[in-house]
C-alpha cells in the first residue's frame, strides 16, 4: 500500500538515495532538508516523481504535516561538518529528534532514527566487534561529543516517545556507509581519498593509518534501514558490513583502482578518533534476513565512477563548502 513518507535530510547523501528507493516502491515521499551539507543536484532528478515533494525547513523547528511514516536523517554526518558549529549538531539531533517525535506522536506515524556506531564513541577492544547491547565508551566534553552524545540523547528520547506514549519506534545504528551522492568536501575518508586520488593530490592519512573502519556500501545500508522500518522489531539495531580494514588499506585500494600518482601524507589524528570499529550484525541477519553484499573493491568503483564523472561535468562542486 503506498504511503506518504517523510524522510528528513532528504537531500544528503543516504537521504536522497532513501527518497528514491521509497519513490520506486510507489511511495509518496517528502524530503525535508536546510541544505546544511544536502544538495538540491542530489534530487533534482526526483522531480520527474509526482509523488515527490521538496520542503526547506530545519528540524530544530517544529512543523505540521500529515504523514504515515518518517525516516529521520537530517543531521550532519562527517566530522569536519558536525565540528563546524556543534551547538547546532546537538540542537539538530535532540531538537530534531522531539520535534519529529512530537510530529510522530500527533499523527501516529512510524518513526526511524538515523543513529549511528559512533553511540559506541571508541569502543574498548574486549567490545569487539560492537553488538548493540554494549553501551559504549563515549568521551561527553571532546570534540565529537557534539555528535556522539546528541545521538545518545535522540535514541534515549525515542525509547522515552515509545514507553511514554507509545511512539511506534526504529532505531537503526549505522556503521560508516559510502558511495555516490557524498559530498565531494564532505571530509570522511572515503569520500576524502578518492577525491584526492582522481586529482592525483596528496592522501592525508590521520595518525599512522593503523585504525580501522568497516566501510557498508550506500545500497546495502538503505536496504537493511528499509526492511528494519519494515518489520516488527524496534532496535536499536547495527546495520554495516563487518568487512574491517586499516585506513591504509583503503588508502591502496583507492589508489589501485584509480591508477592513481598521488602520494600518502601523514597528517595529526583528530581527538577521540575510534582505534577499531567493527559491527556485530547478528541481529539484522536474525530479524530482517539481511547481510551486505557489495565488497569493499566493488562499493569503490561505483564511487570513483560518481566522483570521476562530477569532476569533469560540476568542477564547482569540489570547491564547495569544506
Ligand atoms: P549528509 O550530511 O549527506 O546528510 C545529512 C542531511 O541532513 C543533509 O542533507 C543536511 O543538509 C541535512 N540537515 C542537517 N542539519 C539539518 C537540520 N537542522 N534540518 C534539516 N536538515 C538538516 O550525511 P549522510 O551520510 O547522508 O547521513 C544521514 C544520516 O545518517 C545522519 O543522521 C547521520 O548521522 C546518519 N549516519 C550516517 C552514517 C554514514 O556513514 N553515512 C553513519 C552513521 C550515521
Ligand atoms: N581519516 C583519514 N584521512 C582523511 C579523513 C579521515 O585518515 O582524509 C581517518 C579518520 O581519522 C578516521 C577514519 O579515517 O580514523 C574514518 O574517518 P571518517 O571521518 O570517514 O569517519 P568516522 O571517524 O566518523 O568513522
Amino acid at each position: 500500500m503506498s504511503k506518504r513518507i517523510l524522510v528528513t535530510g532528504g537531500a544528503g547523501f543516504l537521504g536522497s538515495h532513501l527518497s528514491e528507493k521509497l519513490l520506486k516502491k510507489g511511495h509518496s515521499v517528502i524530503a525535508l532538508d536546510n541544505f546544511f551539507t544536502g544538495n538540491k543536484r542530489n534530487i533534482n532528478h526526483l522531480k520527474n516523481y509526482d509523488d515527490f515533494e521538496l520542503l526547506r525547513h530545519d528540524v530544530t523547528n517544529p512543523i505540521m504535516l500529515e504523514v504515515d511514516m518518517i525516516y529521520n536523517l537530517a543531521c550532519p554526518a562527517s566530522p569536519i561538518h558536525y565540528q563546524y558549529n556543534p551547538v547546532k549538531t546537538t540542537k539538530t539531533s535532540v531538537m530534531g529528534a522531539i520535534n519529529m517525535l512530537g510530529l510522530a506522536k500527533r499523527v501516529r506515524a512510524r518513526i526511524l532514527q538515523a543513529s549511528t556506531s559512533e553511540v559506541y564513541g571508541d569502543p574498548l577492544p574486549q567490545f569487539h566487534p560492537q553488538q548493540e547491547t554494549y553501551w559504549g565508551n563515549v568521551n561527553p566534553i571532546g570534540i565529537r561529543s557534539c555528535y556522539d552524545e546528541g545521538k545518545r540523547i535522540a535514541e534515549t528520547l525515542f525509547f522515552d516517545y515509545h514507553r511514554q506514549n507509545k511512539v511506534d519506534i526504529r532505531i537503526i545504528r549505522i556503521f560508516n556507509t559510502y558511495g555516490p551522492r557524498m559530498h565531494p568536501n564532505d571530509g570522511r575518508v572515503v569520500s576524502n581519498f578518492i577525491v584526492q586520488a582522481l586529482q592525483n593530490q596528496d592522501i592525508t592519512i590521520y595518525g599512522k593509518g593503523d585504525q580501522t573502519r568497516s566501510f557498508c556500501y550506500c545500497d546495502d545500508l538503505l536496504e537493511g534501514m528499509y526492511r528494519l522500518m519494515e518489520s516488527n522489531c524496534i532496535g536499536p539495531m547495527n546495520i554495516g558490513n563487518p568487512n574491517e580494514f586499516t585506513i591504509l588499506e583503503l588508502a591502496q585500494k583507492i589508489i589501485e583502482i584509480t591508477n592513481s600518482k598521488s602520494k600518502l601524507v601523514y597528517r595529526d589524528l583528530p581527538s577521540d578518533d575510534p582505534k577499531q570499529r567493527q559491527p556485530d550484525i547478528s541481529m539484522a541477519k536474525k530479524e530482517l534476513d539481511w547481510s551486505p553484499k557489495v565488497e569493499l573493491a566493488e562499493g569503490l568503483k561505483y564511487t570513483v565512477a560518481y566522483f570521476d564523472d562530477l569532476l569533469k561535468k560540476e568542477p564547482d562542486a569540489f570547491a564547495e563548502i569544506r
